[in-house]
Parts: C-alpha cells; sequence; structure tokens
C-alpha cells in the first residue's frame, strides 16, 4: 500500500514536472504574488484573475526542482473555479496535510490528487518545496505585495 502510493506519488510530480498545467503569464492578471524558497531556490510568480469572489483563472511562472513545479501545477488545476474562501481553505488542508498537522477540518472542498503530497511530509527538507505555491497562491488570495519567503 505504502509503495503504492509512492508510486503514484512519483508518477504524478513527474507528470506535471514535465508537462506543467498553467505555466504562463497572465496578462492583465488582478492579483499578483511572489514566492522564494531560499533553501532549495525554488521561485514561483502566482497570477490570479478574480471574478466576483470566485477564481476565474490561475496560472503560475517560475523556475525550481521538480516538487516545487509539480506542486505549483496541480494548485493552479485545484484553485481554479473555486471561490477565494474555499481556495483559502483548500491552503489550509493541503498545509496540514504536507506538514501532517490537519488543521480543523470542515466540508470545504476535498483535496483529490492533492493527496499525492502526503508523502512528501516523510522529507521534512522538501515540505517548503511543496507549500510554496500555496503560500503564495495565498497571499495573492489575501492580495498581500510583497515577496513571500519560505524562511
Ligand atoms: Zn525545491
Amino acid at each position: 500500500m505504502t509503495s503504492e502510493l509512492d508510486d503514484l506519488y512519483q508518477e504524478v510530480i513527474l507528470d506535471h514536472n514535465k508537462r506543467p498545467r498553467n505555466r504562463k503569464k497572465l496578462e492583465n492578471a488582478d492579483r499578483q504574488a511572489e514566492g522564494y524558497n531560499p533553501l532549495c531556490g525554488d521561485h514561483v510568480n502566482v497570477f490570479l484573475k478574480i471574478e466576483g469572489d470566485r477564481v476565474r483563472e490561475v496560472t503560475f511562472e517560475g523556475s525550481g526542482c521538480a516538487i516545487s513545479t509539480a506542486s505549483a501545477s496541480l494548485m493552479t488545476e485545484a484553485v481554479r473555479g473555486k471561490t477565494l474562501s474555499e481556495a483559502k481553505e483548500l491552503f489550509g488542508r493541503f498545509h496540514g496535510l504536507i506538514t501532517g498537522e490537519p488543521g480543523e477540518t470542515s466540508d470545504g472542498p476535498g483535496l483529490g490528487k492533492l493527496e499525492v503530497f502526503s508523502g512528501v511530509c516523510k522529507y521534512p527538507a522538501r515540505v517548503k518545496c511543496a507549500t510554496l505555491a500555496w503560500h503564495t497562491v495565498k497571499a495573492a488570495l489575501d492580495d498581500e505585495g510583497e515577496v513571500i519567503s519560505t524562511e
């Protein structure tokens, strides 16, 4: 069971690292944030287009290791179409999954494919790679106009 999960984890990470989804600059973005993980050298810019209280489009640009790229790619798929509060709820759940400290759970959106990252909590050095895009999108959702660093 554990090795099956590891295989799935590897497969999804490799796929999203090789062919990242929504990796482009979003022209006329409503919100934007920049994140940096000095520990690994991962760098990501997240762009949001908001319509009403819903994330209409979300894209990213950046360079980094396979986990940070795959995580950013999966993040864009997960957040797109969500309301702002659903997106923040997802951040909380994902963060809880990765750090092994699940916060309060409610009936918000499930993690689905993002659960492949549960294996990351076994590798503490990789946790920041996996959460970088999420910290950055949260900053964009909160409209904090500053560079986010995981350190
Ligand atoms: Zn990294």
